[in-house]
């Protein structure tokens, strides 16, 4: 079962044999009682010293790249550091509570999941929150089957969704996956809106508006409050794609705004685990008006101060196990509560700033501006993907590329509230360094790191999820 490295890295690439590659041992099999066809005779299992594990392990965690490693300025993902105090409180033995007690017997964690609905409805300027969904996207789509719900109810049979071009893949998803049309809104030569082209799209069939505010280039939406009384006016509801609220926490509320559904990326704002499939939260929050469509259940606290469970009246059911994911929803409810109000806003003011400072830094061209917290360059004649990947031999984690396409080979860069002005001006380095830098030696990139130039391609649609499917090649 020894397989070939060669296959697999290049001449160059750094490689740590799996444990089963470098010391086995028989190991020794007691008699079982389970049919003989389904035990085995003899086994081979890992045998390592102490040292050799804790080696091993420490090995592998440095070939990676992470938010405990170093800048993470992947535009739109809001990679924040992840306190590790969450982790502890997720750890309490309180928190390991089974799902299928009776409420009465789980007060304490019903009484944190209500709290949280509760925070979240606040600083979203939403009248109720549902905690099921597991990711973001997972929350989109729980909102569009709100809306749809909502429109149905009414005996409005609205088909039609308005996505702006710059907006994430996911809002196009969540729309098509439930089964609307998906129309696509140009973006304004300013980067925002244009409310012209809006208010062409808009018609007796707009069931809803999916915008993320500020936008996918970071600028703020100035014209929100026009953009939501046209919507309104044209009978459709306006969806908040919450994955940029870091820019607005404890400042602005997209309820205030306008909108009557959105969702939180609790693993952006709220620095809960991020990325590998998960698992997340997704919480959707709505106004008052679609509060009874809500996925079931929902904590409610009683007259008698007593927490419970309730199915909205006109509930889409349930879109996920129980009532979330809890220990997430725990990590959130501890940073939202240690953070406070005045953390809440900081962390908004820094990211805003660390943005628009690193933007001032850079020699890349920034088309537009002036930015919340996350901004867009541009590549020029260099590829933005080679671009990203020499910056990792720079020692720093690359932006995001490609994306919002409204900007050509585009750098969409969030330094997000945690790095301090050494660091910013250390990726700024990293961008000056590169951009001075021929094709031949980007195309040759990334020359430092532990595995080189990646089948992208290969590596998204040729999944093999175990080490066994590495044979099977
Ligand atoms: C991250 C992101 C999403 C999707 O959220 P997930 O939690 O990754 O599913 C949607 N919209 C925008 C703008 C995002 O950045």
């Amino acid at each position: 079962m020894k397989y070939d490295q060669a296959r697999w890295t290049h001449d160059e690439d750094r490689y740590e044999p799996l444990l089963s590659e470098k010391h086995t041992a028989e190991a020794e099999l007691d008699d079982s009682p389970l049919p003989a066809d389904l035990t085995r005779d003899s086994l081979e299992l890992p045998a390592p010293s102490e040292p050799e594990i804790a080696r091993h392990y420490t090995r592998l965690s440095e070939m990676n790249y992470g938010v405990d490693s170093g800048p993470y300025p992947l535009g739109s993902c809001t990679m924040k550091y992840n306190p590790k105090f969450t982790e502890d409180v997720a750890a309490l033995d309180d928190a390991a509570v089974h799902p299928d007690r009776s409420p009465e017997s789980v007060q304490g964690t019903l009484s944190l999941l209500y709290g949280l609905q509760d925070y979240l409805g606040r600083i979203g300027g939403m009248d109720a929150v549902t905690l099921q969904p597991p990711a973001g996207a997972a929350g989109e789509f729980t909102g569009v089957l709100v809306a749809r719900a909502y429109h149905e109810h009414h005996g409005d049979d609205r088909t039609e969704i308005i996505v702006p071009e710059s907006a994430h893949g996911t809002n196009f998803a969540s729309a098509a996956l439930a089964g609307f049309d998906v129309v696509e809104l140009p973006g304004g030569d300013d980067g925002r809106v244009d409310l012209e082209a809006l208010d062409a799209a808009l018609s007796s069939d707009t069931a809803l508006l999916m915008l993320t505010n500020p936008n996918t280039l970071g600028l703020f939406e100035r014209d929100i409050e026009e953009i939501a009384e046209l919507v309104h006016d044209a009978g459709g509801l306006l969806y908040y794609d919450g994955a940029n609220l870091n820019a607005l926490l404890g400042r602005a509320r997209p309820g205030d705004m306008g909108f009557d559904i959105m969702h939180y990326n609790v693993h952006k704002t709220f620095a809960t685990p991020h990325g590998g499939g998960g698992p997340g939260a997704g919480p959707v929050g709505v106004v008052e008006d679609l509060a009874p469509f809500l996925p079931s259940p929902q904590v409610e606290r009683g007259e008698n101060g007593t927490y419970g469970l309730f199915d909205p009246e006109h509930s889409i059911g349930k879109v996920h196990g129980y009532l979330g994911n809890w220990l997430v929803l725990v990590k959130t409810y501890a940073y939202i509560a240690r953070l406070g109000d005045p953390g809440l806003s900081d962390a908004s003011a820094k990211a805003v700033l660390n943005a628009n400072y690193l933007a001032s830094q850079i020699e890349y061209e920034v088309p537009y501006g002036p930015f919340h917290h996350e901004f867009v360059a541009s590549a020029g004649d260099q590829d933005a993907a080679d671009v990203a990947k020499r910056m990792l031999d720079y020692g720093v984690h690359p932006p995001t590329t490609k994306w919002p396409e409204i900007v050509s080979e585009a750098l969409m860069t969030e330094p997000t509230e945690i790095e301090n002005r050494t660091t910013l001006d250390q990726l700024a380095e990293a961008f000056n360094a590169v951009a001075g830098e021929d094709d031949e030696t980007l195309r040759a990139a990334p020359e430092r790191t532990t595995a080189r130039r990646i089948d992208q391609t290969s590596a998204a649609r040729d999944l093999r999820l175990s080490w066994h499917a590495l044979d099977e090649a």
